[in-house]
């Protein structure tokens, strides 16, 4: 059994959340263990929480609608979300429900070692850009220790509100040409020592 595997069969015992009570199945996040890529979304819809896989629903047709564009398909890169258990009514994650699930993500983060991490949407930016704003830094990049993070919107609001559909689209074109160059990508400097650059 693979170490990811393992990990799944962790995450399906975990009941720290109150929301874990109401879940039909717990998603944990698929797609090929070696991905460069790995996308990272919110937290499971009706859809999700029915079949325990993530991104399943409309908003995931969507997103296999931008991996076609980009000539991948989603068993080729790694699809997880920043909470593994569905918020009832969708309702938006809460800070306790992101801290308690922080551990599972950091772990298929450590096991799959992706190139770049494109952050979907407003959640999932935070834990990666914390305090931007996704309508400032969607389509833009950071290299910090070996990965590089990209920001998108999420596929549900391009759904919901059609004047991004081209924005998301653009974005994600992007992402073959970062991948290509991501070696080559300078590192982006801690805050702590672009502080002391200005300061000299
Ligand atoms: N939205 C998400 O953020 N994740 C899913 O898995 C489905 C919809």
């Amino acid at each position: 059994m693979s170490t990811l595997t393992e990990l799944y069969q962790e995450i399906a015992l975990c009941r720290q959340c109150e929301i874990a009570k109401n879940r039909t199945k717990v998603v944990p996040g698929e797609g090929a263990e070696d991905a460069g890529l790995l996308f990272i979304g919110e937290a499971p819809g009706w859809h999700e929480d029915q079949q325990g896989r993530p991104f399943v629903g409309p908003a995931g047709q969507y997103l296999d609608e931008l991996l076609t564009s980009i000539n991948l398909k989603r068993q080729q890169v790694y699809i997880a979300n920043v909470i593994k258990c569905r918020p009832p009514q969708n309702r938006d994650p809460l800070p306790v429900e992101i801290s308690n699930c922080r551990k599972w993500l950091d772990r298929q983060i450590e096991l799959i070692r992706p190139r770049i991490i494109v952050t979907l949407g407003r959640y999932s930016m935070a834990r990666f850009f914390p305090g931007k704003t996704i309508s400032k830094i969607h389509g833009t990049a950071e290299k910090r220790e070996d990965i590089l993070y990209y920001a998108m919107y999420h596929p549900a609001a391009a759904l919901h509100q059609h004047s991004l559909r081209q924005t998301i689209e653009a974005d994600m074109i992007r992402i073959p040409s970062l991948l290509a160059q991501v070696e080559s990508i300078p590192e982006d400097k801690p805050p702590s020592q672009q502080l002391k650059m200005f300061e000299v």
